[in-house]
């Protein structure tokens, strides 16, 4: 079965069948179109989300600014979860490292 990436256009073929078909011919084209999405995000975004979440941590409810906070995958994009805003939200440093940390060490 043959497959279009859809960031670079390359034909590929997917190693594993079980599942869900892959999109892309490879990490860094996944990656890359990742990021591009999120590049694409309005002027201001962070204002607002900032504003949805209450000014604050998601998971220890110190209180954030936009040159303070960094933006957590509520669901991890290596679990499946999507880089939109609807599986982001604002966390302090220490937080997101402890979590990455965590799931680390799940896996
Ligand atoms: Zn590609
Ligand atoms: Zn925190």
């Amino acid at each position: 079965m043959t497959r279009y990436c859809m960031y670079c256009g390359a034909e590929f073929t997917p190693k594993n069948t079980v599942g869900r078909p892959p999109k892309y011919c490879k990490r860094s084209c996944r990656q890359r179109r990742y990021e591009e999405a999120r590049r694409s995000l309005p002027v201001g975004w962070k204002t607002d989300f900032l504003e949805v979440h209450g000014s604050k941590c998601y998971l220890c409810d110190n209180p954030l600014t936009e040159a303070t906070m960094t933006v957590d995958h509520v669901r991890p994009l290596s679990r499946g979860g999507s880089d939109t805003l609807a599986n982001m939200a604002p966390a302090c440093v220490t937080c997101n490292l402890e979590k990455a940390a965590r799931l680390i060490a799940e896996l």
